[in-house]
């Protein structure tokens, strides 16, 4: 450990915590707040009120005494949401990854994994100790390559908008490779739930594949319905079958009830405020056209995340330092975070950004860049 931390000194690639002021004065591009709810009065009320009524916490596991009401009322408006027959609630989006991965495969099962996944995914395929095959990046028809000639049960595990670059996978050409071959799909929507889809149903409704009998998503509460936890959706069969093998589901406190009332109220929010989904998306792609125009070098955001190329990992801290300094909070990924050794600043689009507040973000970002 000590050498690792030497390494990690020399190469300036330590991390620290950097805790936030309740009244911090700078512009958040950094949290995955995308709705703008976190703090909206009619989700911090729903949280407060779950918590007044059930508990701080949920005082069990939900196989003891850790369901209530609330639970099963913000699993069955999830589902109905999204388009799915059923949904099954965990305490973070991490633990319904590794649930749904685990419980969908056994040792024999041939897993199909794309290279951007997130870490909750691969930590989900090592757990399994099913054979997990890693295809390049978005790559549909490698995805058909690696199910050919696999016998039995597989397995093809995306997410539906990347994390790092905000690039959307190609949902509909994976879940026909999957139904050539009889394998089943799951989709992480972590980035696509209340901003991609009618009204911010997701990139699986988006797609087409709600209510698919062979597809299961995960999701997370924590971002767009800016509270916390995560959930499975799919069939009732699937569902079922968590409840039942899931460690992550079985072994684990329920999820805490002023998260689940705030994540509740967030989708009644959404569910009546539509609009609120499109605006992020629209603000990542003015960010977007505005940041390459003055010469940046970013991805073509598919959902909320825009994603900003820096020329190396020092520069990439420096460029978020100098923002920060002047007022804007980004996100700084470099690696070991990155495994393609790309550092970037990576912007989250708020549907509740002013277009001053985009000035300023553009602005900021513009005058602080190293290769402008
Ligand atoms: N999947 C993806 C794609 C994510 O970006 C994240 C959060 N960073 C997660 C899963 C984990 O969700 P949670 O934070 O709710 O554990």
């Amino acid at each position: 450990m000590d050498e690792a931390r030497a390494a990690r000194r020399r190469a300036g690639l330590v991390r620290a915590l950097r805790p936030r002021a309740a009244d911090s004065p700078l512009l958040d591009l950094a949290s995955n707040d995308y709705l703008g709810l976190a703090r909206h009065p009619e989700v911090t009320g729903g949280a407060a009120r779950a918590a007044q009524e059930w508990g701080a916490g949920a005082t069990g596991s939900r196989l003891v005494t850790g369901s209530t009401e609330l639970h099963a009322r913000l699993e069955a408006e999830l589902a109905a949401f999204c388009g799915a027959e059923a949904a099954l609630v965990l305490s973070s989006g991490y633990a319904a990854n590794l649930a749904a991965v685990t419980a969908l495969t056994d040792t024999t099962t041939l897993i199909v994994s794309d290279a951007g996944n997130h870490a909750s995914l691969i930590d989900g395929c090592r757990l399994s100790r099913a054979r997990t095959e890693v295809t390049p990046h978005a790559d549909p028809q490698a995805v058909r390559a690696a199910l050919t000639g696999h016998d039995g049960r597989a397995l093809a595990v995306t997410d539906s908008v990347f994390s790092v670059d905000g690039d959307a996978a190609p949902l509909r050409a994976l879940a026909e490779a999957c139904r050539a071959h009889g394998a089943a799909l799951l989709v992480d929507d972590a980035h696509g739930l209340g901003v991609l889809g009618d009204g911010g149903r997701g990139a699986v409704a988006a797609a087409g594949l709600a209510g698919d009998a062979d597809v299961v998503t995960t999701v997370t509460l924590s971002k767009s319905l800016g509270a916390q936890g995560g959930a499975v959706l799919g069939p009732a069969r699937v569902i079922e079958h968590l409840v039942n093998t899931a460690r992550s589901f079985i072994f684990d406190t329920g999820l805490a009830p002023a998260a689940a009332g705030g994540a509740l109220a967030a989708l009644r929010l959404l569910r009546r405020e539509p609009e609120r989904a499109a605006r992020a998306g629209d603000v990542a792609r003015e960010l977007h056209e505005r940041l390459t125009a003055a010469g940046l070098t970013a991805v073509r955001p598919d959902a909320a995340v825009v994603s900003v190329r820096a020329p190396s990992p020092e520069q990439a801290l420096r460029w978020a330092a100098d923002c920060r300094e002047a007022g804007l909070a980004v996100g700084c990924f470099r690696p070991p975070s990155v495994p393609d050794g790309i550092s970037r600043l990576r912007l989250t689009a708020r549907a509740d950004l002013t277009s001053d507040q985009v000035d300023t973000a553009v602005h900021v970002i513009t005058a602080t860049a190293p290769v402008c």
